[in-house]
C-alpha cells in the first residue's frame, strides 16, 4: 500500500490519486491512507478506521467470507468522496483511513474474537468510528462488544434476510453467524428495545427466532412490512425511535436481493433491491453512528463484482453517515 500521492493545493489529500491505483495493484479502502492503528499515533485526525475481517469460520453452509476485504478494496477504489446526495465531501470532512485486516489465526474463533475487540477498542479510544467489513457475521459479535464498552448499550440496526439469534440447538455450536444478535442482546450490549431487525424473511424451522426476538424487544419489520411501507418511512420511524442514542449498524448483504447480491453464503430470495439498501442508509441521516459492519461478501459466488461493489456503496454510505454525524 502506498503513501498518498500529493495534491497541490491540499495540505494532505483524502484520496490518492486514481492512476495510483493503476500502478499499486491492491490499494487501501477508497484510495484512503494506510495506518497501521498499533503505531501509537497512527489514528490521529482520522474520524473513521475502516477494518477488514478475514473470517469466514462461523459460515453454516458457503464458505468465502474471508475473501472479501480483498475483493471489496479493489473495486472500491472507484468510490469518489463526493456523495451525490448529501451534498458533502465524506472523505475531506471524516478523514477516514485504511487501517489494514485484523489478524488472527484462521482456525481460531477465539482469537478472531479477541482481536476483533482489540482492533475496534483501539479505535474506540481514540473518538473515531470503527467500520469493519467482514466476515461472516460472527465478526459482529466483538466488534458490539467494543462499541458498547465505550458507548454504553447500543442501538443497533440490523439488516438481515436472518434474525440471527439463534442457539447452539442446530450447529451444535452458540458461536457462528447464526447467533451474534442472541450473543449481543444477552450481554446487555443492546438497550432493551433498541435492537432494529429490518429485512428478515428466511424460513425458520418453527417461530422460535421470531419469538426470541420480539419476546426480547427487538423492533422487527420483516421483509414484507418494508416492502409495505417503503424502505424512506422505515428508516425514519427507525430514527425516531432511537432518538439520539449511540448507535450501530450491522448489515448483512444477505438482506439484499441475490438478484443484486449473488455472492454471499446463504442467499434468501425476495429481499431488498440495491436501491432501496443503498436509500435506506441515506435516510439514516441524524444517526448518531458509533460502529458499523458490512458482513457475508462472497467473492467466490459473485458474479462481475457485483457484491463486492455494493459491498463499497454500503461502506461508503456509512462513512457518510459518521461524516454527517460529525459536522
Ligand atoms: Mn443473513
Ligand atoms: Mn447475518
Amino acid at each position: 500500500m502506498n503513501a498518498p500521492i500529493a495534491v497541490p493545493g491540499a495540505e494532505r489529500p483524502s484520496q490518492s490519486a486514481a492512476l495510483d491505483y493503476v500502478r499499486s495493484g491492491q490499494i487501501p479502502f477508497f484510495r484512503l491512507p494506510s495506518v497501521d492503528p498499533a503505531v501509537p499515533g497512527s489514528l490521529e485526525g482520522a474520524g473513521a478506521v475502516l477494518l477488514g475481517v478475514p473470517w469466514d469460520g462461523g459460515s453454516t453452509y458457503q464458505a468465502g467470507a474471508k475473501l472479501a476485504p480483498w475483493h471489496v478494496r479493489r473495486v472500491s477504489a472507484l468510490v469518489q468522496g463526493f456523495h451525490p446526495v448529501h451534498r458533502i465531501d465524506v472523505f475531506r470532512g471524516l478523514r477516514p483511513v485504511d487501517g489494514g485486516n485484523v489478524a488472527f489465526p484462521p482456525f481460531d474463533p477465539t482469537a478472531m474474537r479477541e482481536c476483533v475487540e482489540d482492533a475496534a477498542a483501539r479505535i474506540h479510544a481514540v473518538g473515531a468510528v470503527p467500520i469493519l467489513l467482514g466476515g461472516d457475521h460472527s465478526i459482529a459479535l466483538p466488534a458490539l462488544r467494543a462499541a458498547a464498552a465505550r458507548h454504553g448499550a447500543l442501538a443497533v440496526v440490523h439488516v438481515d434476510a436472518h434474525y440471527d439469534t439463534s442457539d447452539a440447538t442446530v450447529w451444535g455450536d452458540a458461536h457462528h453467524h447464526g447467533t451474534p444478535l442472541r450473543h449481543a442482546v444477552l450481554e446487555g450490549l443492546v438497550a432493551r428495545g433498541q435492537l432494529h431487525q429490518v429485512a428478515v424473511r428466511a424460513t425458520t424451522s418453527d417461530e422460535q427466532e421470531n419469538r426470541w426476538s420480539r419476546g426480547h424487544g427487538a423492533r422487527v419489520r420483516d421483509m414484507e412490512e418494508v416492502a409495505e411501507l417503503g424502505v424512506e418511512r422505515v428508516a425514519g420511524e427507525i430514527l425516531r425511535e432511537i432518538a439520539g442514542r449511540p448507535a450501530y449498524v450491522t448489515f448483512d448483504v444477505d438482506a439484499i436481493d441475490p438478484a443484486f447480491a449473488p455472492g454471499t453464503g446463504t442467499p434468501v430470495s425476495g429481499g431488498l433491491t440495491s436501491r432501496e439498501a443503498i436509500r435506506f442508509l441515506r435516510c439514516l441521516e441524524g444517526l448518531h453512528l458509533v460502529g458499523m459492519d458490512v458482513v457475508e461478501v462472497s467473492p467466490n459466488l459473485d458474479h462481475a463484482d457485483l457484491t463486492s461493489h455494493l459491498a463499497a456503496q454500503l461502506l461508503y454510505e456509512g462513512l457518510a453517515l459518521a461524516a454527517l454525524d460529525a459536522r
